[in-house]
């Protein structure tokens, strides 16, 4: 269909502990007050019972009337991890469906055999190192699992030893103390490291004149999305990059400016592609940019996303083999987090971790090939130009992931299996980039691979043809955003992105089958 309308919802979104259920001001927009009506009187499909109670997360209005209208659950008064359900209304107001992966309807005490201390201390011992501030918890429903159970949400802030900041969330059940999930708010690009070659070549900045005189790298036309810089610090926002003339940077690493350059370049190319392409005003679809914090730490070799600062983070490398970590697929991976979490916020573990990844690569690929900078031309590898000159010669084919052939990573699976969800998210992914690089591509091996039709699929069906990149990336958008919730696995993954090509194209045209074709050669039924 052509175009939505995206009403961005002003609610703080790391929403750990939000047991304070507070009004927002679209709680009276005709859709919400259809879809919270549609909870209670359609309970069977909703899973729901008089217990439960929603609150508004996002709201999608397609032009042809139809709403979406995403929602968390509480159920007596407790957020349920994995409750979210996102409600379809036709133009006549009249509820269509639902998505959620709810089995049954909750039916359970809400009385604690253990304190929330004891939660904490085990929090602590799990954590085992340095803590910033102070251990916080709420009491939650944790329907993730075969059985939903009564815990705590355990959240404790520290730093790793590499630098990175973590932000953990353990889920302890609150009766045995057994350690359900856990996953960490800080997405970084990859576990070894991410990043660029300077190799933007020359590019255009939209600035900030300062009333001071002199300029600052602050993009007014993109939310004021600004740069600054850490000098190898680790805690705080560091200092707003500013220059008398207008020129950044100088090609090389000697100009502190050049890795600024490159990260606005990111920001600037991600925003453009979000907003040309899927109408999606800013990460938080909000029209305010976020800011990009460079020169973090010494030698760090990764870049990181974080929701709580809505901040992307980018290490210097280690002078070696990684360069500083700017490149662009790396600064659309990390952005793309920031958007993950404001629609369908796929938990960071398991399977629906390994959806979160993958929808962070597929648009950072896209941001890529929107931007089409001859300098670094697009293609489907993961962080390939994070190398060092002499490092990328010796070893010409060398990236982080590899949408068309993930197993050449050497950790990451090309076909689905069920023991995919144990997997570390940055290899579960893999099976949903090679699925989007079936859908867009088909069985057709890159220029500098030798690799065979047969290698790409995991079902002999050498023959499959691609639908394109871009409507594939129609389909994976609306897919995240209207269809997916917390707890989507990979077989919601298919039905969603099915469902979504039935809106776009049509049930039984040509693209919806090919998202069958595709998602059937990475084993995934
Ligand atoms: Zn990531």
């Amino acid at each position: 269909m052509r175009g939505m309308t995206h009403l961005a919802v002003a609610v703080a979104v790391a929403e750990l502990f939000s047991g304070n259920v507070q009004a927002d001001p679209l709680d009276s927009h005709p859709a919400v007050v259809r879809a919270k009506s549609a909870v209670k009187t359609l309970a069977t499909q909703a899973k729901a019972t008089v217990d439960d109670d929603f609150q508004v997360r996002d709201v999608i209005l397609d032009n042809d009337g139809r709403e979406h209208v995403r929602m968390d659950r509480f159920y007596k008064g407790l957020r349920v991890i994995g409750g979210d359900v996102v409600v379809h209304n036709e133009k006549s107001g009249m509820t269509r469906a639902m998505s959620h992966t709810m089995a049954a309807p909750l039916a359970l005490e809400t009385a604690a055999t253990l304190d929330a201390d004891d939660a904490h201390a085990y929090a602590e011992a799990l954590f085992g190192r340095q803590m910033n501030g102070r251990t916080k918890s709420s009491l939650v429903i944790y329907a993730r699992g075969a059985r939903p159970v009564l815990a705590y949400e355990v959240y404790v802030e520290g730093t790793a030893p590499d630098k990175t900041p973590m932000e953990m969330h353990y889920i302890i059940d609150a009766h045995s103390l057994q350690l359900l999930d856990k996953w960490d708010d800080v997405h970084t690009a990859a576990t070894q490291g991410t990043g660029k070659a300077l190799t933007e070549g020359t590019v255009t900045l939209t600035t900030d004149s300062q009333s001071t005189g002199g300029f600052a790298l602050r993009d007014p036309s993109r939310g004021s999305h600004y740069v600054t810089n850490m000098k190898n610090r680790t805690s705080g926002n560091g200092t707003l990059f500013t220059d008398s003339d207008n020129v950044w940077g100088n090609f090389s690493t000697t100009d502190t400016a050049t890795v600024a350059v490159d990260a606005q370049y990111g920001q600037n190319k991600t925003w453009d592609y979000y907003k040309n392409v899927h109408g999606r005003n800013g990460i938080a679809n909000d029209g305010r940019g976020a800011f990009s914090r460079v020169h973090y730490s010494r030698n760090y070799v990764n870049a990181f996303w974080s929701d709580s600062c809505f901040c992307m983070t980018y290490g210097d490398g280690d002078g070696t083999t990684y360069l500083p970590l700017v490149a662009l697929d790396v600064a659309g991976h990390e952005m793309t987090h920031g958007v993950t979490s404001r629609s369908a916020n796929l938990t960071y573990s398991g399977e629906s971790g390994g959806l979160n990844e993958a929808t962070s690569d597929i648009f950072g690929t896209m941001v890529e090939f929107y931007a089409n900078n001859s300098a670094s031309s697009p293609n489907y590898l993961i962080g390939e130009r994070i190398f060092k000159a002499s490092y990328q010669q010796a070893n010409p084919t060398k990236a982080l992931r590899y949408m068309f052939k993930p197993s050449l990573d050497g950790k990451s699976p090309d076909c689905y299996s069920s023991s995919l969800g144990s997997l570390d998210v940055h290899y579960s992914s893999g099976v949903a980039n090679h699925f989007f690089y079936l859908l867009a591509e088909g069985a057709v091996v890159p220029t500098g691979f030798s690799l065979t039709k047969n290698d790409l699929v995991c079902n002999g069906n050498t023959g499959l043809t691609g639908i394109g990149r871009d409507a594939a990336a129609k389909i994976w958008y609306r897919a995240l955003t209207v269809y997916m919730t917390s707890n989507t696995n990979y077989a919601g993954a298919r039905t969603a992105t099915l469902k979504a090509a039935t809106d776009l194209y049509g049930s039984g045209s040509a693209n919806y089958n090919a998202v069958n074709a595709a998602w059937a050669a990475v084993s995934v039924q």
